[in-house]
């Protein structure tokens, strides 16, 4: 089956690629197709990713994934939460967005600095499709007070998993995809596939 991702971020591709890497799903980037980003003008993470699979199975007429998702920092009140990718202001500057939230938990002991990554991908079958599938996924830890580790994307430095004692740049790949909130939602979605 080939499905449109409904998402430019190299990122999230090679993620999400490399967890359906054995569903015989073959997933094509929308930019790869010339389909633009949809403005995500919903106020939940399920409307966002509603919006954009709806906008790249309307746009490239393939069968859509959309996912959103962001970090929610307890001690901000769940912020930046749907505008972690600009909180900084520019769209994706991880480096900014990073000193952002630092700054604004710089007097927040570390007991307070817990957060959590959170993920809803949707499967649109088409562009009109009244049941998507929508699948979830959480994963739990705190803000470190600088960044460690050189691999992931966007807040991974500055996340920080009790479990494994590392930073989510810190982790390999395989153990991050296992792991996180987008492995989450992404095993969730295998399973109602195959159901
Ligand atoms: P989206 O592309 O609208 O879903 O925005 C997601 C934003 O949340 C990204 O640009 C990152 O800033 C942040 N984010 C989401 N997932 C992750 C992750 O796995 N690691 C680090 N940052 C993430």
């Amino acid at each position: 089956m080939k499905l449109v991702l409904a998402s430019g971020n190299a990122g999230k591709l090679a993620e999400i690629r490399e967890i359906l890497a054995d569903t015989g799903i073959a997933l094509v980037a929308q930019t790869a197709l010339g389909v633009a980003d949809a403005e995500e003008t919903g106020t939940t993470f399920v409307e966002n990713a509603l919006l954009k699979a709806r906008h790249a199975a309307r746009a490239s007429g393939l069968p859509a994934l959309g996912d959103d998702s962001g970090i929610c920092v307890d001690a901000l009140g769940g912020a930046p939460g749907l505008l972690s990718a600009r909180y900084a202001g520019e769209h994706g500057n991880a480096a900014a967005n990073i000193a952002r939230l630092l700054d604004a938990l710089r007097n927040v002991p570390d007991p307070q600095r817990t957060a959590h990554f959170h993920c809803t991908i949707v499967l649109l079958r088409h562009a009109d499709d009244p049941a998507p599938l929508i699948a979830e996924g959480r994963w739990h830890g705190r803000i470190l007070r600088a960044p460690r580790g050189a691999g992931g994307f966007g807040y991974d430095p500055v996340f920080f998993d009790p479990v494994f004692g590392k930073s989510a740049a810190e982790l390999d790949a395989t153990t991050k995809n296992r792991v996180s909130h987008r492995g989450q939602a992404l095993a969730k979605l295998r399973e109602l596939l195959r159901a």
